[in-house]
């Protein structure tokens, strides 16, 4: 039922109610006037009687007392009228007429309870009163009813019965309620005329605002409104109207709109206003991350941050981040959550071993048991996602769960997560660049070995640091033998071929935790991280032949050329890493002038003999 419909029914259902209401009210009031009536003239009948025999008997008429109530009978319309005599007038004046008897129960009940009975006999074609009331013993009348009845006052000295046709109020009563069921009708049919009339426009404009409503909840904005009403109703649907095109303006679009700057296949929600909501929220919490990262220093301080927001707000119990290089498809492992490993160990030197990263697309357990051939993670469920940063650049993020449904619920805030990667990749690409420029100014171009100046950086952080490790370092201060000869006669470019070779030697014999660097022109220093006095002399040695045995066709020439090299230790030989390079320099010259092509060992005795410093 339609709303209209539903208040015409309530209207009509109260005005019913109403007229029922009045109808009964007035049919009882009614009838009971009408009673009260007829029982107010049977008492006046009553006392006329009572003085009409009184009368009678004053003139000594009473034997024609019949033919008065006749009279009475006629005049005031009673259909019938007897009176009864009481025991106490028989006793005195004898029986009177036959009629005078009591005729029912209803005239010995007056008789001897002195009190008025009335009742009403009705059937479908006729309705009587029937009165009976008593004639009581009285010193208060005239004549003084003592003066001719032996009684005591109070007696009941008779009573007389009345029967009168209340049919013409039965009549009256049911007009009238006719009528006032005709008028009840009548106005019942035009209030709900009007009410239609009036109400139902606004309820066309209230049903269609509801329509509109309820699909502008599901994002829709496109409907208008309309109405016939005037004066307000008008008013209400225009602005109504006006509202609705803005909303579609607005938000008719929002979830594509929105969608272009991040990819939230995730919201499925049917209330475009509340995905809006969402995906703003992501959007900002995703615009404050980048925002974040973009002060940071370091590509290592923002994967600690994709870190905590993958652990904080995504929840992610067990996964792990690695980085790619693409040049070497070489793979460094970030972060991981526990030591368990997700790929077997050859994924690391191997990158193409990553599904993931070899076919750049999402890798779900999920849809294929055992789908990565590499994968070491056994009874979990698991995920891997490639991230390409640039051409240089990719990651990795792998995470695993113990049930379907976890592991269901990650893969859905997965275009969350990608949107946080996509925010971050242009600051890693330029702190990427960043650490590029960085490196490439602590690296000597031609050998592409650490220069001086990373040295002092690595000095400060580093070795200051080994003191309270326990760890050592033996230095090794290295320079070509007549090395100028070579500039002088082959000219410079085949200098720095030499020096090229040299540095060559240096880094192939050296291990991953020692560090060779360009000191200076053609002199070099080699770190050797925790090495015995034996060892550095045997890495100088193998250091110096090697050199010496590399041949250089110089123009139709056939150049060899040695080198000398002194050694010191730290902090053997001094507790300043400074010194110990200065005593290592001295070790080289104690070499050059001791014939050259040399390892030599730094003795006390050299610096306090050499006094070059
Ligand atoms: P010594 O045996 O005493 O070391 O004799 P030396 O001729 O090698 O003397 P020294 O070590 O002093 O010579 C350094 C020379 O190296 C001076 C400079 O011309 C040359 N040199 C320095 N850097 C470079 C470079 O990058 N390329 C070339 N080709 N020569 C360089
Ligand atoms: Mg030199
Ligand atoms: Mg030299």
């Amino acid at each position: 039922m339609n709303t209209n419909r539903k208040i015409l029914f309530i209207v009509a259902f109260m005005l019913m109610g109403l007229a029922v209401a009045t109808i009964t009210n007035v049919a009882l009031n009614f009838r009971d006037y009408g009673y009260s009536n007829a029982l107010e003239k049977s008492k006046m009948t009553a006392e006329m009687v009572r003085d009409g025999l009184t009368a009678h008997m004053v003139n000594g008429i009473m034997d024609k007392r019949e033919f008065f109530l006749s009279n009475v009978s006629h005049t005031r319309d009673i259909q019938a009228i007897w009176l009864v005599r009481s025991p106490t007038v028989i006793a005195q004046h004898g029986e009177g007429f036959k009629n005078e008897h009591p005729r029912d129960a209803i005239d010995r009940q007056v008789l001897r309870e002195g009190r008025i009975i009335s009742s009403v006999r009705e059937d479908a074609q006729d309705a009587i009163l029937r009165v009976t009331i008593p004639y009581i013993a009285s010193t208060d009348g005239n004549p003084n009813c003592l003066s001719c009845h032996q009684a005591k006052e109070g007696d009941v000295l008779g009573a007389i019965s009345m029967e009168f046709s209340v049919n013409d109020i039965r009549q009256t009563g049911a007009l009238t309620i006719a009528k006032i069921f005709g008028i009840n009708l009548l106005f019942l049919v035009i209030a709900l005329w009007a009410t239609q009339h009036y109400l139902k426009p606004y309820m066309k404009l209230f049903e269609n605002l509801q329509q509109g409503i309820k699909q502008a909840r599901k994002g829709d904005f496109s409907f208008r409104f309309t109405t016939t009403l005037k004066n307000g109703g008008n008013e209400v649907a225009e602005q109504m109207n006006t509202l609705f095109e803005k909303m579609d303006e607005t938000f008719g679009n929002i979830k594509q709109d929105l969608g272009t700057f991040m990819s939230r296949s995730n919201i499925a929600c049917a209330d475009p206003l509340n995905s809006a909501g969402i995906i703003i929220k992501e959007l900002s919490d995703v615009y404050k991350f980048k925002k974040t990262i973009e002060l940071d220093n370091s590509k290592e301080e923002i994967y600690g941050r994709f870190i905590y927001v993958l652990k904080e707000k995504f929840h992610f119990d067990h996964f792990a981040l690695y980085e790619v290089d693409k040049g070497s498809k070489t793979r460094r492992l970030i972060y991981i959550t526990d030591h368990k490993s997700f790929c077997t160990p050859t994924v690391d030197a191997d990158a193409m071993g990553c599904r993931a990263y070899r076919t750049h697309t999402d890798v779900y357990s999920t849809d294929f048991a055992h789908v990565c051939q590499n994968c070491s993670v056994s009874n979990k469920e698991y995920t891997c996602v490639p991230f390409n940063i640039n051409d240089d650049l990719a990651l990795t993020l792998s995470y695993s769960a113990n049930h379907l449904r976890t592991i269901e619920t990650l893969n859905q805030v997965l275009p969350s997560i990608k949107s946080y990667f996509e925010a971050a990749k242009a600051v890693i690409e330029s702190r990427t660049l960043t650490d590029k420029l960085r490196d490439s100014s602590l690296r000597d171009g031609a050998t592409r070995l650490y220069n001086r100046r990373f040295m002092e950086e690595f000095i400060d952080k580093t070795v200051d640091q080994s003191l309270r490790t326990n760890d050592s370092y033996a230095i090794l201060m290295i320079d070509i033998d007549y090395f100028k000869m070579v500039n002088d006669t082959y000219g410079h470019d085949s200098g720095d071929v030499v020096i090229r070779a040299l540095a060559e030697i240096l880094q192939s014999s050296v291990r991953q935790s020692d560090l060779p660097i360009r000191y200076g022109g053609e002199e070099f220093l080699i770190f050797l991280h925790n090495t015995t006095k034996e060892g550095a002399v045997s890495v100088a040695d193998k250091i110096r032949t090697q050199f010496s045995a590399q041949k250089f066709q110089f123009g139709s020439e056939t150049v060899q050329k040695t080198l000398s090299i002194g050694i010191a230790h730290f902090p053997a030989d001094a507790d300043s890493i400074w010194k110990v390079i200065k005593f290592a320099d001295v070790a080289l010259y104690e070499a050059k002038h001791t014939g050259r092509n040399r390892v030599v060992e730094f003795k006390k005795e050299m610096f306090n003999s050499g006094g070059q410093f």
